[in-house]
């Protein structure tokens, strides 16, 4: 089952709008966490939780249960979750190999979070479809240079 709706245009604009009240908060958590990989969730209001990545590691993350329900109690329940991103110092938006192990098994714990990927350059946004297929879409682009 997919998190993202049939309309996906109209559900990226949403994305996209939130991306950029969001931008420069993430891109300061990208650089205050060098070298390491920064992780954290993002709101359809634009706002962003900071979460700390237990493997402190430039190449993947961790994050425990507790962490995030620590920080899901901070919202309502009108508060709607858009995405779980985290950084590649390296630059490439591309999920690993490690990232999409991941990301497939939170969604067969029914877990519908979508992924972003968060570069100077670039942020791309993952979803699973209806047939189980990785989509990705540019959330945003041309941010720093
Ligand atoms: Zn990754």
């Amino acid at each position: 089952m997919s998190v993202v709706p049939n309309d996906v245009d109209a559900y990226m604009g949403m994305v996209s709008e939130a991306v950029v009240k969001a931008e420069e908060s993430i891109l300061e958590h990208y650089e205050m966490e060098l070298p390491n990989e920064c992780v954290g969730m993002i709101w359809a209001d634009g706002s962003v939780q900071r979460l700390i990545n237990q493997a402190r590691s430039s190449d993947r993350f961790s994050v425990s249960r507790t962490q995030m329900a620590e920080k899901f109690a901070e919202k309502t329940e009108e508060d709607l979750l858009i995405g779980i991103y985290h950084s590649h110092p390296n630059g490439s938006p591309v999920l690993s190999p490690i990232d999409e192990k991941m990301f497939r098994a939170q969604f067969k714990k029914d877990l519908f979070i979508p992924w972003m990927i968060v570069t100077p350059w670039q942020f791309l946004y993952y979803w699973l479809d209806d047939d189980d297929r990785i989509q990705a879409r540019v959330s945003s682009i041309g941010v720093r240079v």
